[in-house]
Formats: structure tokens, sequence, C-alpha cells
């Protein structure tokens, strides 16, 4: 049986008990304007349904001690999916933002572009959870892939690091298997995950940049994740921060996304160790430096290596300057830097942020922080599942 679809006063005390996490009868009366007994009733039935709870019970100054409201996170559940290039992952998520189960399926050729999984391989894997969880307890899908969204329109417009996906997937999922899809980019996902179910005071004014195969961002700013005119917003990645020798998939040159991705970072410290007579530790045979991994990077920066450090340097004030532009223009409070290069390599967090505040203006980076993102491993498929949460509750 298909869960019911809120309207009216219930899908405004929905909301509200969402966004507050915790709520009392006597404070949605009063921050709603509606009467005591119609959000009485209304809870009531919601509490019926199974989708709110009642909790602690608060202190009082008199009379009957009011037991706080939230969601039931037990009473739903997402399908929760993530299309990157390095990985795909799939998952089932709660209401309340907590991964359930999930897999991880690294890609079988880096550097990119590395096929994705194909449709039906996608198509046979949601069904493994439809059938362990059943559509009673499944609300529907929510998808986040790494490249450029429409989310409005639900369309994959540009997504050069993953190959063979189908643009128009949500609507091919939905006519498939008969539940909603909501599908957004992996950085604007990961951001609303940071901003629904993160600190709430980090949770304002802050940047979600997502790091792999490609550059993605997402930014909040007074509590509003920005979409842009065309739902475009965020394209870091492809802002202008070096010379015109390299040509960007974008069609343009200099971008970001030529300095600081995985990919790159390693075709750099193979280019330099290929071209000079010098010595590395990553240059122990002919056959290993075509084998080089990012993890070899890194640790050969960990031990001192010269081209390592320089190549990261370079990658890291490429995007520190890049992020400096972001800063002046929105002032937000943190910066989290996600995705596959920052979880392998941590530290290009302390390294970036000294580039942030060389080029920013004073004022704009007095609070800043740049950091890791809350769900660490877990970001990308509890972003995918809360774009499609919040759409239940807003
Ligand atoms: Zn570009």
């Amino acid at each position: 049986m298909q869960k019911p679809i809120y309207t009216g006063a219930k899908k405004e005390i929905l909301k509200k008990i969402f966004r507050r996490r915790s709520i009392t009868r006597a404070e949605l009366s009063a921050s709603l304007g509606l009467s005591v007994l119609t959000v009485s009733k209304a809870v009531s039935s919601l509490i019926e349904d199974g989708i709110v709870k009642e909790g602690d019970v608060m202190e009082s100054s008199g009379g009957r001690r009011p037991t706080c409201l939230s969601i039931d996170p037990s009473y739903a559940k997402i399908v929760a999916i993530d299309i990157g290039s390095y990985s795909f992952k799939i998952g089932v998520v709660s209401l309340d933002g907590s991964v359930v189960e999930h897999q991880t399926i690294l890609n079988d050729s880096l550097p990119a572009p590395a096929p994705t999984r194909t449709h039906e391989e996608i198509e046979a894997l949601i069904q493994t959870y439809i059938d362990r969880y059943s559509y009673e307890k499944l609300l529907g899908i929510g998808i986040g892939v790494s490249g450029v969204v429409n989310h409005i329109s639900r369309k994959v417009v540009f997504a050069p690091n993953i190959t063979g996906i189908d643009p128009d997937i949500a609507r091919r999922l939905e006519q498939r298997f008969h539940l909603p899809v909501a599908l957004d980019s992996s950085a604007r996902c990961m951001a609303l995950a940071e901003k629904t179910f993160g600190d709430p005071e980090q949770a304002s004014n802050f940047m979600f940049v997502s790091i792999g195969n490609g550059v993605g961002a997402a930014l909040v700013v007074d509590s509003q994740l920005l979409m842009g005119a065309q739902g475009f917003s965020g394209e870091l990645g492809h802002l202008k921060v070096g010379g015109d020798d390299i040509l960007c998939s974008c069609g343009n040159r200099g971008c970001l996304e030529l300095y600081i991705t995985i990919p790159m970072i390693v075709q750099k410290v193979v280019e330099e160790l290929s071209a000079a007579n010098i010595f590395s530790l990553l240059k122990q045979s002919p056959e290993h430096l075509q084998n080089i991994k990012i993890a070899d990077i890194v640790e050969a920066y960990e031990n001192g290596d010269k081209t390592a450090i320089r190549v990261i340097q370079n990658a890291a004030s490429k995007l520190g300057f890049a992020l400096s532009l972001a800063v002046n223009l929105v002032n937000p409070k943190r910066i989290v830097l996600g995705g596959g290069l920052p979880k392998v390599f941590p530290k290009i967090a302390d390294i970036t942020e000294r580039y942030v505040l060389e080029n920013s203006l004073t004022p704009c980076v007095q609070d800043l922080s740049i950091s890791l993102p809350s769900f660490q491993d877990d970001s990308s498929i509890v972003g995918s599942a809360t774009q499609f949460i919040i759409q239940v509750f807003d």
C-alpha cells in the first residue's frame, strides 16, 4: 500500500516538525497560527499513521507537561544512489538521515572517464532493495550524479566523467519502479545533507566542494541552497584559474578541474617525473611510474617527496584561489571539502586553507573554517536521500 500524501494543516505541521526536529503541540499552534484543537487532531492522526512520534516530556510551569513531537525515522525509507566517476553507491536511508545499509562498487577502470554501472545493473540493484524492504516501506528514490544536473527538469545536462548515463535516468526509473524519483548533482545533494542533518550552528552559510575525478560545488547562503536562473549554480570546477595551455572538457581553457582532480594530480606527477632527470620516491621503475595511484602520491608527500609536494601544493593553490573568489562573494562560515581526494588525503583541507586566507578579504575569513564532511564516507548516500526527503517535507 502506498503511503498517504499529506495536504493542508497536516502538511504544514509535518514541515514544521521536520525543520525544528523536535517541537511541542503548543509551539506548533503558535508558530503556524492554527488552533490548539486543529493541531491536536492533526497530530493524533499523524501519530496513528506512524509518521510522527512523541518523545521527551518538557518541564512545565504548571498543568500537564508537554511532550515533544518528532518525525519517526522508522516510518519510511529512501533508496539512495550516488553515481560518481570513481564509484557507484546505493543504499537505504531513514527519514532522519541515518544509513540503514549501503554498498559501494568501485568503477573498474581509472582514471576517468570510467563506465558507470549499466542501466540494467542499476535497475537490478534497486530491485534487490525493493524486494528486501517492500513498497510499503519505501517512499521513493533519490539520485545524485557527479555532473551538471538540472534538478527542475530532472535531467543530467553534462557529465563528462560518467560515460553511458541516460540524461533522463529519473523518468526512466520512475516508469520502471512506479516510485517518485528526485535527481540532483552529488555536490548539491551532499550540501543538503549538511544543511538538513548536520550541525545546525554550521548549516546557514557554507559551501560544499566535492573533489574526485571532477569538481562539483554547492552554496548555502542565509539557509538557502543557491540554484541559479537555470539551476546551474556552483560550477566552481569551471572557474578559470590557469593559463590557456590546457583544454577542459567544457570547451574552455585553464579551468580548476584541470588542476585539482585526482586524475590531473596523477597525470601531472607522471609528466614531471617522465620529463626531468630528478630523484623521486615515486620513480622506482618506468612500469611503476605508469601505474602510480593517488595513494602513492599522498604517501610520497607525507615522506617529503619534492615532486609530490610541488604538484599537490600547486593544485591546492588553484583550489584556494577559486575558493577565495567564492568567499569574497558569499562570505561562508564553513567550506566542506568532500569527495574522493579529501578522503584519501584529508590534509588537503589545511593546505588549501592557507591559500584561501592569502587571497580572500580579511573580514570574510575571520570565522571561516575548512573541514571534511559531517557524514564522511556516507555523505553522498545521505545526500541523495536528503534531496528526496526535503521534497516530501517542503
Ligand atoms: Zn571547464
